[in-house]
């Protein structure tokens, strides 16, 4: 696995020496402004010029840049965007948005910002292990987008249909979420679950329909019988498969084959980013791509185990909820040859 920006980073240094944290727009420190810097790829501080654009202070880098407008006139984001990109106004992830919610409606910016914070963390670990994103203004590969909407008249499904993630606004408010969240027995409900779910639909329709299927159904099944529509009903009458820890890694997991994927990739990158964060605390410059995939399992397994006993002692649900069975395990498998 190769990556050409190297190891996610989960902390970052500002100019004085203090951490910086990933969402961060000032150093609590020294009261410099930070942004994600595009080129460097690191929250840096910046230095402001002249003509009102920004320098970013990391050593090397020094790249010249604006700053988001939805950061700019929303707080509901803290990246930069490159000089040269001279009629880009929005970063590469605002970018992918088709639309926001009506900010009008008192409450919504607040959860528009939730939802991109969660949106930019689980993008910035896509990116870093190589998985491409389609742009809004590439032709060769399915554009990605994002719908930020409220129930209307109809009710709004979380869900994905050919590159276009849609979110229910309502997944960013905690209480609907809890409750959503124990009816559905669903142990990790959260809006980077979300994000990492729906991608792997994305993923799926990019690179496993068109370069993997054989593979694929080898592992998951045949995704046209029973048809989607089936199996959601069959889901619906009576439940998840009896029997699904021996073979799936979630209850829906046992759905159908597209949401055995989803859940599966959504698990990978649970694995990447837990086992990553823990190594980035132990050894600042280790670098992804020294990772196979038995040791970042085995990794992901031993760390779970200690967060675990960590939130049952003071009541918080598991953070590795997953029960990892020879067939789980090849899934996930699956999903990392995708990478990189
Ligand atoms: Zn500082
Ligand atoms: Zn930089
Ligand atoms: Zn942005
Ligand atoms: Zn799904």
């Amino acid at each position: 696995m190769s990556t050409e920006n190297g190891f996610p980073m989960h902390t970052f240094r500002c100019v004085c020496h203090s951490k910086l944290f990933f969402g961060n727009t000032n150093c609590v420190s020294c009261q410099r402004t930070v942004a994600m810097c595009p080129a460097c790829r690191q929250v840096s501080a910046m230095e402001e010029l002249e003509d009102g654009t920004w320098k970013c202070l990391r050593n090397g880098c020094g790249q010249r840049q604006r700053f988001c407008q939805n950061r700019v006139e929303h707080a509901a984001c803290n990246w930069g965007v490159l000089f040269e990109e001279k009629d880009q106004t929005l970063c590469t992830n605002c970018r992918l948005n088709q639309m926001i919610p009506d900010l009008s409606v008192p409450g919504n910016l607040e959860k528009w910002q939730r939802l991109e914070a969660a949106k930019r963390r689980v993008l910035y670990i896509i990116e870093a292990i190589g998985l491409p994103i389609g742009m809004p203004d590439q032709e060769e590969l399915l554009p990605l987008g994002f719908e930020f909407k409220a129930d209307g008249a109809k009710p709004v499904s979380t869900g994905h249909a050919g590159g276009l993630i849609v979110i229910n606004i309502k997944e960013a408010d905690s209480v609907h979420r809890e409750q959503t969240r124990v009816e559905f027995g669903e142990p990790q409900r959260t809006l980077v679950g979300h994000f990492r779910h729906e991608l792997g639909h994305y993923y799926w329709d990019l690179l496993v329909k068109p370069h993997h299927l054989e593979a694929f159904r080898e592992k998951f099944g045949n995704e046209e019988s029973p048809t989607y529509t089936e199996a959601l009903q069959a889901y619906y009458a009576n439940g998840p498969k009896p029997n699904w820890p021996k073979q799936y890694v979630s209850a829906y997991a046992s759905m159908h084959p597209w949401e055995d994927f989803a859940e599966s990739f959504a698990t990978y990158l649970d694995m990447v980013a837990i086992v990553t964060t823990a190594d980035h605390f132990e050894q600042e410059n280790q670098r992804f791509e020294s990772y196979d995939f038995d040791e970042l399992l085995n990794a992901y397994r031993e760390i779970g185990i200690m967060a675990n006993e960590f939130n049952r002692e003071i009541g918080l649900l598991d953070l590795v909820p997953e029960v990892f069975t020879a067939p789980v395990i090849e899934k996930l498998r699956f999903v990392h040859t995708l990478t990189g």
